[in-house]
């Protein structure tokens, strides 16, 4: 093993690989790759007990230091920096309710997916009012995508997720559901499809479950959702100045900033601090100190800034921008933990969603270093 690799700098070592991603050895045409048009370009991957979702198709990662062998029939491979071995590594296999259907004949893979290495996740509603004109669609958005090539239906039924839910539990011992919808028309921006969709999976099962959406017109869908089982909210950001949100989002921009607070605040009564929590992407032309600056005001109010490195998704038009670098990563991921774990609100101590999953961040290894 790489002398310099221990586990007390596993945190930046993990940051260095999700930023700079991992080339797989023995494929050279990045065109290639299983499914062919689902909507990321990363896989999940269990380092040093840390399950991560790590670039493997994007250009970063063609160019990336760090390489893995074809992964045996259990997934195992040995990872390596510029050719030396710093570990064994595991890719993330298939769920065993891949196989299954539901009762109107819907494979389950097309219903929710298997992230990480435990949490079953699904989109309710694959369209977003938002998407099909560019003058308004999120640019790093790629919703429809999975839609055009197939690969799932545009609205999953509340009995559709109660059944995957059932056997991904029975089969796949899920911890998690996390359910997000695209915007639809309406004033609840997706809350009532959420609500009917909790309700139906709680009747089937006792996992934790965190609802995805924009803010909702009244507030009193947050009670609603609690009250049905739903055990977190997440209201993304994704860009935190009025700058890149114009630039990037131009249509979700629309809904200001203090819009949002003043949703997280009411969330934070309802569902309570840290089970309210915010994605923020970094990269996307937000500054170290804007990007610092607003998840302290977020940690104040009890909301989780759950900050991951931008990763371009391809047929989106950010697909050739670039991801952050490893230090743009580190200088805001080492301030944010070191504040997290001063409010007690980790991804330890929070019930559901991404920020528990905590795959698509480094942020949670970061946590254990001030922990320790
Ligand atoms: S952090 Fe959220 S989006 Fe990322 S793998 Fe986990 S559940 Fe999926």
């Amino acid at each position: 093993m790489n002398s310099t690799v221990t586990q007390t700098n596993n945190h930046t070592l993990l940051n260095d690989i999700q930023t700079q991603g991992i080339r797989l050895e023995g494929i050279s045409d990045l065109t290639v790759r299983e499914g062919g048009a689902g909507p990321t370009d990363h896989k999940a991957v269990t380092i040093f007990d840390n399950t991560i979702m790590i670039p493997v198709f994007s250009q970063s990662a063609k160019e990336s230091p760090f390489t893995a062998s074809s992964p045996s029939k259990m997934g195992y491979a040995s990872l390596k920096k510029d050719n030396e071995i710093i570990t064994t590594i595991r890719f993330i296999g298939e769920p065993k309710f891949y196989k299954e259907n539901s009762s109107d004949g819907i494979p389950f893979w097309k219903i929710a997916r298997l992230h990480s290495k435990d949490v079953l996740a699904t989109t309710v509603l694959q369209n977003c009012i938002r998407y099909k004109d560019k003058e308004t669609s999120c640019q790093f958005c790629a919703i429809g995508e999975s839609l055009k090539y197939d690969t799932t239906i545009a609205y999953k039924k509340p009995h559709h997720l109660a059944e995957v839910a059932k056997r991904a539990v029975d089969l796949d011992n899920i911890s998690q559901f996390i359910i997000t919808t695209g915007t639809p028309a309406s004033a609840d921006r997706g809350a009532k499809i959420l609500f009917e969709s909790v309700i139906a999976i709680r009747e089937v099962v006792d996992i934790p479950i965190q609802v995805q959406c924009e803010p909702p017109n009244d507030f009193e869908w947050f009670s609603l959702l609690k009250k049905a089982g739903a055990n977190s909210i997440g209201m993304h950001l994704e860009a935190v100045t009025n700058r890149v949100r114009n630039k990037i989002m131009p249509g979700k921009a629309e809904v200001s900033l203090s819009y949002y607070f003043k949703a997280f605040k009411a969330a934070v009564t309802i569902f309570g601090k840290g089970n309210v929590s915010t994605y923020i992407l970094a990269g996307l032309g937000d500054t170290q100190e804007e990007i610092i600056e607003i998840s302290q005001k977020l940690i104040t109010i009890g909301v989780y800034p759950f900050v991951v490195p931008f990763v371009p998704i391809r047929n989106t038009p950010l697909a050739n921008h670039s991801s952050p670098k490893k230090e743009f990563m580190h200088g805001i991921l080492d301030p944010l933990a070191k504040a997290l774990v001063a409010a007690e609100m980790t991804s330890e101590t929070i019930e559901s969603g991404c920020a528990k999953c905590g795959a698509c961040s480094t942020l949670s290894t970061f946590e254990k270093k001030h922990i320790a």
